[in-house]
């Protein structure tokens, strides 16, 4: 049994009431790579943002839980490394599926989990939510919960069709499991292709897709019942068309890959959404600069060349999103 607290990293709660009442979001960056972490770790010191680093099922099965466990170490030395004198940096376990996953996390170190029962029925969600939430706030450890199922794919979590949360279900759930802050469902979904194009409107003049708008209804409803209360938005990615541009120039094959428009997020991020999930982007960041350098530099083959200007592009995009969608920076 480790504590985070050992490892000098953070939990949420402070960091969430500060966001809440200052109007910005924190970032929540989906990391699997050393590259991605350096690159979350030089985004977040030089905008002087607090930062959430996550760990999906797939991330776990991808790079294995103690590497990931002591990557989040690492990256709180390296934050200080780099100059920060006081990171706060939260290892999270982004969709955790069962009592038993947030706990073996718990027991090795994340400083915050998330429990996401948004697929049982409503009662069910609230007795497995509580359940970890007894067992993570023993350990000062935060819980993050869901109510509403997005739609798209994410890292084995998946649904057809999204449900918008319920509004008159947040007080009940809060108040029932503990929770410390509540993923809702607004219209984001998970992946790259958040629309079909026949929900969209295309553009006349350039002919790229508008997304139909999140609902921000929803969002005003949800915060009139639960005031102050931290809320999560997932599936947060722009989709940045520039980076699709870049891949499908250079052999890619994403056709319309269209995500949530930067301008809606941070609309979102100046209430009381406190926490913003960023997956899909940084990866098309890793690839587009991947296939670029490769088409650029056709005899390369060490890893370090190419993984390079990846790490660059990543680092790019997530101090572009500190600054310009979260507003986090400076809030060290
Ligand atoms: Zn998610």
């Amino acid at each position: 049994m480790v504590s985070y607290k050992q490892l000098g990293l953070v939990n949420t709660k402070k960091m969430f009431a500060k966001a809440v009442k200052g109007g910005y979001a924190i970032p929540a960056f989906n990391f699997n790579t050393m590259e991605q972490m350096q690159a979350i770790v030089q985004a977040a010191v030089e905008t002087k943002s607090p930062v959430i680093m996550q760990v999906s099922k797939g991330a776990r099965k991808y790079a294995n839980p103690t590497i990931l466990r002591y990557m989040a170490e690492g990256a709180v030395k390296y934050a200080k490394e780099l100059g920060c004198k006081h990171p706060q940096i939260v290892l999270h376990l982004d969709h955790g599926d069962s009592y038993e996953t947030c706990k073996s996390c718990i027991d090795s170190g994340f400083s915050s989990v998330m429990i996401d029962g948004s697929s049982l029925p409503f009662k069910e969600n609230i007795k497995l939510t509580k359940k970890v939430v007894n067992y993570a706030h023993k350990h000062d450890v935060t819980v993050e919960a869901e109510l509403g199922v997005l739609a798209g794919v994410e890292d084995e979590v998946s649904a057809a069709e999204s449900h918008y949360t319920k509004p008159e279900e947040v007080v009940e759930f809060a108040n029932k499991t503990g929770c410390d802050s509540l993923a809702i469902s607004i219209g984001t979904s998970h992946g790259a292709y958040k629309f079909k194009p026949e929900q969209c409107t295309r553009d006349p003049k350039t002919g790229v897709l508008v997304p139909p708008p999140l609902a921000f209804d929803v969002l005003k409803a949800v915060e009139k019942k639960l005031p102050g209360f931290p809320i999560v938005l997932h599936g947060s990615s722009s989709v940045p068309q520039e980076y699709v541009k870049i891949i499908n120039d250079h052999g890619g094959k994403l056709p319309d890959a269209i995500g949530i428009p930067e301008a809606q997020l941070r609309k979102a991020a100046k209430s009381a959404v406190c926490k913003i999930n960023i997956d899909s982007d940084s990866r098309l960041a890793m690839t587009a600069a991947i296939r670029r350098h490769f088409a650029e530099n056709p005899g390369h083959f060490d890893p370090r060349q190419y993984l390079s200007p990846a790490r660059e592009e990543m680092k790019r995009l997530y101090v572009h999103k500190i600054l310009k969608v979260l507003g986090s920076n400076d809030k060290l």
